[in-house]
């Protein structure tokens, strides 16, 4: 696809989450969503064409060729969510549930699951680095990336990128489509030619042009009527599978878009331009290609911004109860003292009095010997460590009373400071447990 039609799509998936009825468990996060995106679109254009102009890995990663093959030993294609049209019209092929076989060096079903993963962990890094360390990436990074993957996504709609068949008449076929949507995106919307980027309608999408062509008209609307759903289709876990399941349905959308008929080298433009599948059917199938493709770019976000959400929920929650447990530990801490202080002072001031009478025993004998005119030195010495231990035990005694007054003083305050942590772990729960919906499976 070109470069307006990856930028256009993105805008259309972000659109899609703002205006599809997005279900209960969702439905905050999907708003949170689109008020962080909304900052960083501008980011858009340059984002979603990354892939094409700098990374060009095009010939690995923006493809995934299945070629039917009677001897091929895997005939499944994936249970997806009903309401998407490729698949429900894959569901009628002729090719549907025949052997295939896959070209390996091709990962973009690989490339979607990385950049979906690395969104999460930048959000997550951005979470717990202090503003300003040189490690935290920054939210126009974070945007710039989900430009980029929604390209892959968008490729894998793409049927000719799921088709093992080469069409090289200089790949007229392949570019004739894409000009084709590319064109009609240019034609509907204003674009800032200087800018290099759409002008925005005050919600922030792009603007549309009085005469808008049927596909875009359709995309528009179908993007508002489609119901939202959230699962991605039956044994589909992730964004991989989900998109395994995606290139399956292009692949065989593929033999729609240029059926077998035409031997593929031989399609040119011209021939191509004038086959039944391009008169007849040309719009049809469009409609079908770029309406899931927004559908499967909202999709893939949305459940990478809630699986981030969800992570913070949960380590907040996590720290939260760190600081209950904390709290906890410092009333238990003062209530022992308290409890343990009549008998801890009756032990210590019976340790005073021993000390006292070893102190006056020792004086005495030091003054008998004196008085007999006896070297002292000894018993001036054990006078000394007697006078010291006396000192150190009246000293305990003291800091027992202290700690005594303190934990007594400090009481109610502990009280309240464990209530209140106890009372942010319960909201923080409540809160969780709104979204830990058993069917949000992500
Ligand atoms: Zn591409």
């Amino acid at each position: 696809m070109k470069k307006y039609t990856h930028a256009w799509l993105a805008m259309m998936a972000m659109k899609r989450i703002e205006k599809a009825k997005i279900p209960a468990r969702q439905q905050d996060d999907a708003k949170a969503l689109i008020t962080w995106f909304k900052n960083y679109r501008d980011f858009v254009l340059s984002g979603a064409w990354y892939p094409d102009s700098v990374f060009k890995d095009m010939s690995t990663s923006h493809i995934v060729k299945y070629k039917p093959d009677a001897s091929g030993t895997s005939g499944s294609f994936r249970v997806m969510p009903p309401t998407l049209q490729m698949y429900r019209l894959g569901l009628t092929s002729d090719m549907y549930g025949k052997p295939y076989t896959l070209e390996k060096r091709h990962n973009i079903c690989d490339r979607c699951e990385a950049f979906t993963e690395s969104l999460i962990d930048s959000f997550k890094i951005l979470t717990m680095e202090n503003e300003g360390s040189p490690i935290v990436p920054s939210n126009n990074h974070i945007a710039m990336r989900f430009f980029i993957l929604s390209h892959y996504i968008a490729d894998c709609h793409m049927p000719l990128h799921c088709d093992a068949r080469s069409f090289y008449n200089k790949n007229e076929v392949h570019g004739f489509i894409e000009d084709e949507w590319d064109k009609q995106v240019r034609s509907s919307y204003c674009i800032d030619e200087d800018n290099e980027r759409f002008f925005y309608d005050p919600e922030g999408y792009p603007l549309k042009n009085i005469a808008m062509t049927e596909l875009m008209k359709y995309v528009e609307e179908d993007l508002e009527k489609r119901e939202f759903v959230w699962s991605w289709g039956t044994g589909c876990n992730n964004t991989w599978d989900y998109m395994s399941g995606i290139s399956q349905y292009s692949y065989l959308m593929s033999y729609r878009l240029v059926p077998a008929d035409h031997i593929p080298d031989e399609i040119s433009k011209n021939l191509y331009m004038n086959s039944s599948a391009y008169k007849d059917h040309f719009l049809e199938y469009s409609k079908v290609i770029l309406g899931d493709a927004v559908e499967s770019i909202a999709k893939v976000w949305l459940h990478a911004w809630v699986r981030y959400r969800d992570w913070f929920r949960d380590t907040e929650l996590a720290y939260f109860k760190a600081q209950q447990k904390q709290a906890d530990n410092n009333l238990k801490t003062a209530n022992k003292i308290i409890d343990n202080y009549p008998a801890d002072k009756e032990k210590q001031a019976g340790k005073v009095k021993d000390s006292r009478s070893s102190l006056d025993a020792k004086q005495q004998d030091y003054d008998s010997t004196i008085a007999k005119g006896r070297n002292a030195d000894k018993k001036a010495e054990a006078l000394e460590k007697a006078r010291t231990k006396l000192a150190e035990a009246e000293e305990k005694l003291a800091r027992l009373e202290a700690d005594y007054k303190e934990a007594q003083a400090s009481l109610e305050n502990l009280k309240a400071l464990l209530l209140a942590a106890q009372i942010q772990v319960k909201r923080k729960e409540a809160e969780i447990k709104r979204y830990a919906d058993s069917n949000s499976g992500i």
